[in-house]
Protein backbone atom coordinates (compact mmCIF):
# COMPACT_ATOMS: atom_id res chain seq x y z
CA UNK A 1 0.00 0.00 0.00
CA UNK A 2 1.38 3.88 -1.17
CA UNK A 3 -0.17 7.02 -0.25
CA UNK A 4 -0.12 9.16 2.68
CA UNK A 5 -0.73 8.27 6.20
CA UNK A 6 -4.19 8.42 6.31
CA UNK A 7 -4.59 6.22 3.46
CA UNK A 8 -2.29 3.61 4.73
CA UNK A 9 -3.80 3.31 8.15
CA UNK A 10 -6.75 2.20 6.80
CA UNK A 11 -6.11 -0.06 3.95
CA UNK A 12 -2.67 -1.80 5.68
CA UNK A 13 -4.85 -3.25 7.92
CA UNK A 14 -5.50 -6.49 5.39
CA UNK A 15 -8.62 -8.80 5.49
CA UNK A 16 -7.31 -12.07 5.70
CA UNK A 17 -9.17 -14.33 3.07
CA UNK A 18 -10.51 -17.74 3.00
CA UNK A 19 -7.53 -19.96 2.73
CA UNK A 20 -6.90 -19.78 6.15
CA UNK A 21 -8.03 -22.60 7.52
CA UNK A 22 -9.27 -21.83 11.28
CA UNK A 23 -10.53 -24.54 13.83
CA UNK A 24 -13.83 -23.18 14.37
CA UNK A 25 -15.66 -20.86 12.69
CA UNK A 26 -14.47 -17.20 12.63
CA UNK A 27 -16.38 -14.31 13.94
CA UNK A 28 -17.76 -12.36 10.65
CA UNK A 29 -17.70 -9.37 12.53
CA UNK A 30 -18.67 -7.30 9.72
CA UNK A 31 -21.48 -4.93 8.55
CA UNK A 32 -21.13 -6.09 4.97
CA UNK A 33 -19.47 -8.40 2.20
CA UNK A 34 -17.48 -7.13 -0.93
CA UNK A 35 -17.57 -7.84 -3.88
CA UNK A 36 -14.99 -8.09 -7.09
CA UNK A 37 -17.16 -6.53 -9.63
CA UNK A 38 -20.75 -6.37 -10.77
CA UNK A 39 -20.82 -9.69 -12.13
CA UNK A 40 -20.35 -10.96 -8.09
CA UNK A 41 -22.80 -8.49 -7.22
CA UNK A 42 -25.41 -10.06 -9.87
CA UNK A 43 -24.74 -13.16 -8.63
CA UNK A 44 -25.55 -12.88 -5.27
CA UNK A 45 -28.96 -11.61 -6.90
CA UNK A 46 -29.33 -14.80 -8.31
CA UNK A 47 -28.89 -16.69 -5.73
CA UNK A 48 -25.37 -17.58 -5.87
CA UNK A 49 -23.43 -15.67 -3.68
CA UNK A 50 -23.88 -16.04 0.26
CA UNK A 51 -23.73 -12.63 1.92
CA UNK A 52 -24.55 -9.06 0.96
CA UNK A 53 -25.01 -7.50 4.22
CA UNK A 54 -24.78 -8.83 7.72
CA UNK A 55 -28.61 -7.73 8.65
CA UNK A 56 -29.67 -9.68 6.08
CA UNK A 57 -27.00 -12.96 6.58
CA UNK A 58 -24.09 -13.69 8.32
CA UNK A 59 -22.25 -17.22 8.53
CA UNK A 60 -22.44 -17.10 12.70
CA UNK A 61 -26.06 -16.50 12.78
CA UNK A 62 -26.52 -19.51 9.96
CA UNK A 63 -24.07 -21.25 11.73
CA UNK A 64 -26.24 -21.18 14.91
CA UNK A 65 -29.44 -21.78 12.86
CA UNK A 66 -28.40 -25.03 11.33
CA UNK A 67 -27.20 -26.30 14.44
CA UNK A 68 -30.51 -25.68 16.01
CA UNK A 69 -32.29 -26.85 13.24
CA UNK A 70 -30.23 -30.05 12.82
CA UNK A 71 -30.78 -31.06 16.82
CA UNK A 72 -34.06 -30.50 15.89
CA UNK A 73 -34.93 -32.50 13.43
CA UNK A 74 -36.29 -29.67 11.24
CA UNK A 75 -34.66 -28.42 7.64
CA UNK A 76 -34.24 -25.47 8.44
CA UNK A 77 -33.82 -22.30 11.07
CA UNK A 78 -33.20 -18.72 11.58
CA UNK A 79 -31.18 -17.03 14.69
CA UNK A 80 -32.68 -13.87 15.82
CA UNK A 81 -31.76 -11.29 18.74
CA UNK A 82 -33.50 -13.11 21.38
CA UNK A 83 -35.80 -15.46 22.06
CA UNK A 84 -38.87 -12.96 21.75
CA UNK A 85 -38.11 -12.22 18.44
CA UNK A 86 -37.80 -15.59 16.83
CA UNK A 87 -41.45 -15.92 18.24
CA UNK A 88 -42.70 -12.90 16.77
CA UNK A 89 -40.97 -14.20 13.57
CA UNK A 90 -42.87 -17.48 13.74
CA UNK A 91 -46.46 -16.37 14.68
CA UNK A 92 -45.96 -13.22 11.80
CA UNK A 93 -44.82 -15.99 9.68
CA UNK A 94 -48.45 -17.55 10.14
CA UNK A 95 -50.65 -14.34 11.41
CA UNK A 96 -51.87 -11.28 9.99
CA UNK A 97 -53.50 -8.61 11.27
CA UNK A 98 -57.28 -9.71 11.39
CA UNK A 99 -56.24 -13.08 12.20
CA UNK A 100 -56.65 -14.91 15.89
CA UNK A 101 -53.71 -17.22 17.94
CA UNK A 102 -55.18 -19.54 20.56
CA UNK A 103 -52.26 -19.80 23.05
CA UNK A 104 -52.50 -21.90 26.33
CA UNK A 105 -53.03 -19.90 29.54
CA UNK A 106 -49.47 -20.51 31.43
CA UNK A 107 -46.92 -18.88 28.85
CA UNK A 108 -43.61 -17.50 29.66
CA UNK A 109 -44.93 -13.96 31.19
CA UNK A 110 -43.06 -12.12 27.62
CA UNK A 111 -44.97 -14.43 25.30
CA UNK A 112 -48.07 -13.60 27.32
CA UNK A 113 -47.27 -10.06 26.86
CA UNK A 114 -46.40 -10.10 23.13
CA UNK A 115 -49.03 -11.72 22.40
CA UNK A 116 -52.10 -10.02 24.42
CA UNK A 117 -50.64 -6.54 24.27
CA UNK A 118 -48.21 -5.80 21.54
CA UNK A 119 -49.39 -8.02 18.61
CA UNK A 120 -53.34 -7.00 20.10
CA UNK A 121 -52.32 -3.74 19.00
CA UNK A 122 -51.19 -4.43 15.65
CA UNK A 123 -54.96 -6.55 14.81
CA UNK A 124 -53.83 -9.90 16.07
CA UNK A 125 -55.50 -11.33 18.62
CA UNK A 126 -55.00 -14.17 20.79
CA UNK A 127 -57.50 -16.41 23.33
CA UNK A 128 -55.72 -18.36 25.82
CA UNK A 129 -57.10 -21.19 27.26
CA UNK A 130 -56.01 -24.26 29.32
CA UNK A 131 -54.02 -27.20 27.06
CA UNK A 132 -55.04 -29.36 29.78
CA UNK A 133 -58.94 -28.79 28.67
CA UNK A 134 -59.77 -29.56 24.58
CA UNK A 135 -63.31 -28.70 25.31
CA UNK A 136 -62.18 -25.14 26.34
CA UNK A 137 -59.87 -25.00 23.79
CA UNK A 138 -62.47 -25.99 20.66
CA UNK A 139 -64.73 -23.83 22.05
CA UNK A 140 -62.13 -20.83 21.99
CA UNK A 141 -61.68 -21.49 18.09
CA UNK A 142 -62.90 -18.85 15.42
CA UNK A 143 -63.12 -18.44 11.81
CA UNK A 144 -59.64 -16.68 11.66
CA UNK A 145 -57.89 -18.57 14.43
CA UNK A 146 -54.78 -19.87 12.40
CA UNK A 147 -52.01 -20.45 15.02
CA UNK A 148 -52.18 -22.85 18.18
CA UNK A 149 -49.40 -21.72 20.50
CA UNK A 150 -47.77 -23.41 23.35
CA UNK A 151 -44.63 -24.31 25.34
CA UNK A 152 -43.47 -28.05 25.74
CA UNK A 153 -42.47 -27.61 29.26
CA UNK A 154 -44.11 -24.48 30.86
CA UNK A 155 -42.82 -22.13 33.67
CA UNK A 156 -42.42 -22.45 36.46
CA UNK A 157 -44.80 -25.17 37.00
CA UNK A 158 -43.21 -27.50 34.90
CA UNK A 159 -46.58 -29.05 32.89
CA UNK A 160 -45.14 -31.08 30.08
CA UNK A 161 -47.59 -30.50 27.25
CA UNK A 162 -48.95 -33.10 25.36
CA UNK A 163 -47.42 -32.29 22.11
CA UNK A 164 -48.97 -35.28 20.15
CA UNK A 165 -52.85 -34.35 21.49
CA UNK A 166 -51.59 -30.57 20.25
CA UNK A 167 -50.36 -31.64 16.72
CA UNK A 168 -53.73 -33.41 16.58
CA UNK A 169 -55.51 -30.73 17.10
CA UNK A 170 -54.34 -28.43 15.33
CA UNK A 171 -54.52 -30.88 12.28
CA UNK A 172 -58.12 -31.40 12.94
CA UNK A 173 -58.99 -27.74 12.67
CA UNK A 174 -56.24 -26.37 10.31
CA UNK A 175 -54.61 -24.59 12.28
CA UNK A 176 -50.16 -24.01 12.53
CA UNK A 177 -48.66 -25.06 15.46
CA UNK A 178 -46.06 -23.76 16.75
CA UNK A 179 -43.79 -24.83 20.34
CA UNK A 180 -41.39 -23.31 22.63
CA UNK A 181 -38.83 -25.55 23.56
CA UNK A 182 -36.76 -23.38 25.58
CA UNK A 183 -36.89 -25.72 28.75
CA UNK A 184 -36.73 -29.21 27.17
CA UNK A 185 -34.25 -28.20 24.40
CA UNK A 186 -33.68 -31.22 21.77
CA UNK A 187 -31.74 -33.47 24.65
CA UNK A 188 -35.18 -34.25 25.78
CA UNK A 189 -37.78 -33.51 23.14
CA UNK A 190 -38.34 -32.55 19.41
CA UNK A 191 -41.63 -31.40 18.60
CA UNK A 192 -40.83 -31.08 15.31
CA UNK A 193 -40.97 -34.69 15.05
CA UNK A 194 -44.10 -35.01 16.37
CA UNK A 195 -45.55 -32.86 13.84
CA UNK A 196 -45.11 -29.39 15.08
CA UNK A 197 -44.66 -26.96 12.70
CA UNK A 198 -42.58 -23.97 14.31
CA UNK A 199 -40.65 -25.12 16.90
CA UNK A 200 -38.73 -21.72 18.93
CA UNK A 201 -36.04 -21.55 21.40
CA UNK A 202 -34.98 -18.67 23.53
CA UNK A 203 -30.73 -19.77 22.69
CA UNK A 204 -30.15 -17.12 26.08
CA UNK A 205 -31.28 -20.33 28.33
CA UNK A 206 -29.69 -23.92 27.66
CA UNK A 207 -28.72 -23.39 23.81
CA UNK A 208 -26.22 -20.77 25.13
CA UNK A 209 -25.95 -22.40 28.16
CA UNK A 210 -23.63 -19.96 30.11
CA UNK A 211 -25.64 -16.89 30.65
CA UNK A 212 -23.48 -14.38 28.58
CA UNK A 213 -25.80 -14.16 25.50
CA UNK A 214 -29.14 -12.69 24.69
CA UNK A 215 -30.16 -14.80 20.89
CA UNK A 216 -33.43 -16.48 19.59
CA UNK A 217 -33.49 -19.58 16.98
CA UNK A 218 -36.80 -20.60 15.22
CA UNK A 219 -36.83 -23.50 13.20
CA UNK A 220 -39.71 -25.26 10.89
CA UNK A 221 -40.17 -26.03 6.58
CA UNK A 222 -38.43 -24.04 4.78
CA UNK A 223 -41.45 -22.11 3.15
CA UNK A 224 -42.20 -20.85 6.58
CA UNK A 225 -38.24 -19.91 7.58
CA UNK A 226 -38.57 -18.07 4.32
CA UNK A 227 -41.01 -16.03 5.85
CA UNK A 228 -39.58 -15.60 9.51
CA UNK A 229 -36.17 -14.78 7.57
CA UNK A 230 -37.94 -11.77 6.06
CA UNK A 231 -39.70 -11.04 9.46
CA UNK A 232 -36.10 -11.16 10.81
CA UNK A 233 -34.88 -8.85 8.18
CA UNK A 234 -37.13 -6.76 7.97
CA UNK A 235 -37.99 -5.53 11.47
CA UNK A 236 -34.03 -5.59 12.02
CA UNK A 237 -34.40 -8.14 14.40
CA UNK A 238 -31.27 -10.31 13.80
CA UNK A 239 -28.50 -11.33 16.17
CA UNK A 240 -24.90 -10.12 16.07
CA UNK A 241 -22.46 -12.41 14.63
CA UNK A 242 -20.42 -12.79 17.62
CA UNK A 243 -23.88 -13.46 20.04
CA UNK A 244 -24.17 -15.94 17.21
CA UNK A 245 -20.80 -17.15 18.04
CA UNK A 246 -20.69 -17.47 21.36
CA UNK A 247 -24.44 -19.15 21.42
CA UNK A 248 -23.09 -21.61 19.00
CA UNK A 249 -19.81 -22.23 21.11
CA UNK A 250 -22.50 -22.66 24.32
CA UNK A 251 -23.90 -25.15 21.78
CA UNK A 252 -21.89 -28.04 21.55
CA UNK A 253 -21.66 -28.71 25.17
CA UNK A 254 -25.63 -28.65 25.59
CA UNK A 255 -25.67 -32.86 25.77
CA UNK A 256 -22.75 -32.60 28.59
CA UNK A 257 -24.54 -30.12 30.73
CA UNK A 258 -28.26 -31.01 30.06
CA UNK A 259 -27.13 -34.88 31.60
CA UNK A 260 -25.76 -33.34 34.61
CA UNK A 261 -28.22 -30.97 34.82
CA UNK A 262 -30.79 -32.94 34.25
CA UNK A 263 -29.72 -35.69 36.54
CA UNK A 264 -28.90 -33.22 39.24
CA UNK A 265 -32.21 -32.14 39.01
CA UNK A 266 -33.58 -35.40 40.03
CA UNK A 267 -31.65 -35.85 42.86
CA UNK A 268 -32.80 -32.02 43.93
CA UNK A 269 -36.30 -32.99 43.32
CA UNK A 270 -36.20 -36.13 45.23
CA UNK A 271 -34.52 -34.82 48.44
CA UNK A 272 -37.21 -31.40 48.34
CA UNK A 273 -39.74 -34.85 48.60
CA UNK A 274 -37.94 -35.51 51.82
CA UNK A 275 -37.94 -31.91 53.15
CA UNK A 276 -41.07 -31.48 55.58
CA UNK A 277 -41.01 -27.57 54.79
CA UNK A 278 -41.59 -27.98 51.11
CA UNK A 279 -45.29 -28.53 50.21
CA UNK A 280 -44.68 -29.29 46.25
CA UNK A 281 -42.33 -30.43 44.13
CA UNK A 282 -42.74 -29.98 40.33
CA UNK A 283 -40.20 -32.21 38.97
CA UNK A 284 -42.04 -34.59 36.14
CA UNK A 285 -39.51 -37.69 36.05
CA UNK A 286 -39.80 -39.30 32.84
CA UNK A 287 -37.44 -42.60 32.90
CA UNK A 288 -37.27 -42.54 28.74
CA UNK A 289 -35.66 -39.58 28.79
CA UNK A 290 -34.07 -39.20 32.24
CA UNK A 291 -35.72 -36.44 33.41
CA UNK A 292 -37.85 -33.51 32.01
CA UNK A 293 -34.84 -31.42 32.08
CA UNK A 294 -33.25 -29.13 34.42
CA UNK A 295 -35.73 -26.74 36.37
CA UNK A 296 -37.32 -27.78 39.51
CA UNK A 297 -39.82 -25.59 40.95
CA UNK A 298 -41.31 -25.70 44.73
CA UNK A 299 -43.56 -24.64 46.62
CA UNK A 300 -42.38 -23.91 50.77
CA UNK A 301 -45.12 -24.46 53.19
CA UNK A 302 -46.41 -20.90 54.72
CA UNK A 303 -44.27 -21.40 57.99
CA UNK A 304 -41.03 -20.42 55.97
CA UNK A 305 -40.36 -16.67 54.85
CA UNK A 306 -39.83 -16.52 50.97
CA UNK A 307 -37.39 -13.41 51.14
CA UNK A 308 -35.20 -15.26 54.89
CA UNK A 309 -34.83 -18.31 52.14
CA UNK A 310 -33.09 -16.39 49.40
CA UNK A 311 -31.14 -14.01 51.42
CA UNK A 312 -30.09 -17.44 53.50
CA UNK A 313 -28.27 -18.72 49.96
CA UNK A 314 -25.39 -18.65 50.27
CA UNK A 315 -23.39 -18.78 46.75
CA UNK A 316 -26.83 -19.85 45.01
CA UNK A 317 -27.51 -16.46 43.16
CA UNK A 318 -30.94 -14.90 42.58
CA UNK A 319 -30.98 -14.35 39.04
CA UNK A 320 -34.42 -13.65 37.25
CA UNK A 321 -33.34 -15.69 33.95
CA UNK A 322 -32.32 -19.65 33.80
CA UNK A 323 -30.11 -22.76 32.41
CA UNK A 324 -26.80 -21.30 33.16
CA UNK A 325 -24.20 -23.56 34.79
CA UNK A 326 -24.42 -22.37 37.85
CA UNK A 327 -27.50 -23.34 40.03
CA UNK A 328 -29.39 -19.84 40.45
CA UNK A 329 -33.17 -19.38 41.57
CA UNK A 330 -35.96 -17.10 40.89
CA UNK A 331 -39.14 -15.86 42.28
CA UNK A 332 -41.68 -16.59 39.41
CA UNK A 333 -44.28 -14.00 40.82
CA UNK A 334 -42.41 -11.19 41.00
CA UNK A 335 -40.04 -11.59 38.05
CA UNK A 336 -40.94 -13.68 35.16
CA UNK A 337 -44.58 -13.70 35.99
CA UNK A 338 -45.36 -10.03 36.53
CA UNK A 339 -46.48 -9.17 33.38
CA UNK A 340 -49.62 -11.73 34.29
CA UNK A 341 -52.40 -10.64 36.21
CA UNK A 342 -52.47 -11.49 39.51
CA UNK A 343 -55.57 -13.30 40.08
CA UNK A 344 -54.66 -15.34 36.60
CA UNK A 345 -50.69 -16.38 38.75
CA UNK A 346 -52.77 -17.23 41.60
CA UNK A 347 -55.07 -19.38 39.94
CA UNK A 348 -52.19 -20.91 38.13
CA UNK A 349 -50.86 -21.78 41.24
CA UNK A 350 -48.03 -19.56 41.31
CA UNK A 351 -48.16 -18.00 44.35
CA UNK A 352 -45.45 -15.88 46.59
CA UNK A 353 -44.01 -19.36 47.91
CA UNK A 354 -43.12 -21.09 44.72
CA UNK A 355 -39.70 -20.88 43.89
CA UNK A 356 -37.51 -21.82 40.62
CA UNK A 357 -34.72 -23.64 40.48
CA UNK A 358 -32.74 -23.43 37.90
CA UNK A 359 -29.72 -26.58 38.34
CA UNK A 360 -26.45 -26.35 37.35
CA UNK A 361 -23.56 -28.96 36.90
CA UNK A 362 -22.09 -28.40 40.72
CA UNK A 363 -21.93 -31.29 42.81
CA UNK A 364 -25.29 -32.41 44.09
CA UNK A 365 -24.63 -32.54 47.47
CA UNK A 366 -23.29 -29.28 47.66
CA UNK A 367 -26.64 -27.91 46.16
CA UNK A 368 -28.57 -30.09 48.74
CA UNK A 369 -26.62 -28.90 51.62
CA UNK A 370 -27.17 -25.29 50.55
CA UNK A 371 -30.82 -25.66 49.99
CA UNK A 372 -31.72 -27.77 52.96
CA UNK A 373 -29.74 -25.09 54.95
CA UNK A 374 -31.57 -22.13 53.47
CA UNK A 375 -34.91 -23.72 53.95
CA UNK A 376 -34.00 -23.99 58.01
CA UNK A 377 -33.12 -20.62 58.16
CA UNK A 378 -36.23 -19.27 56.80
CA UNK A 379 -38.41 -21.06 59.20
CA UNK A 380 -40.67 -19.24 61.61
C1 LIG B 1 -36.56 -16.47 28.34
C2 LIG B 1 -37.68 -17.10 27.61
C3 LIG B 1 -38.22 -16.50 26.46
C4 LIG B 1 -37.73 -15.15 25.94
O1 LIG B 1 -36.44 -15.24 25.49
P1 LIG B 1 -35.42 -13.99 25.42
O2 LIG B 1 -34.19 -14.60 24.90
O3 LIG B 1 -35.31 -13.43 26.79
O4 LIG B 1 -36.03 -13.00 24.49
C5 LIG B 1 -39.23 -17.16 25.80
N1 LIG B 1 -39.70 -18.34 26.24
C6 LIG B 1 -39.21 -18.93 27.36
C7 LIG B 1 -39.77 -20.24 27.78
C8 LIG B 1 -38.19 -18.35 28.07
O5 LIG B 1 -37.71 -18.93 29.17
Amino acid sequence: MTGKFETKVLHSVKKQEKQIKSKVTPIYQTSAFSFEDLDELEGFYQGEGNYLYSRSGNPNPDELAMAVAALECAPAGVASSSGMSAILAGVLCVAKAGDHVLAADDLYGGTYHLLKEELNDLGISTTFVSFTNPDEMKAAIQENTKLLYSESITNPLLRVENLEEVVNFAKNHGLYSMVDNTFATPYHCTPYTLGVDLVVHSATKYIGGHGDVTSGVLVGKEDLITKAKSKVVNFGANVSAFEAWLTSRGLKTLALRMKAQSSNARGLADAFCLNDNVENVYYPFNEATEGFGAMVSIKLKENIDVNQFFKALSWIKIVPTLAGVETTVSHPLTTSHRALPHDACESLGITKQVVRISVGIEHLDDIVLEFNRAIEKASI
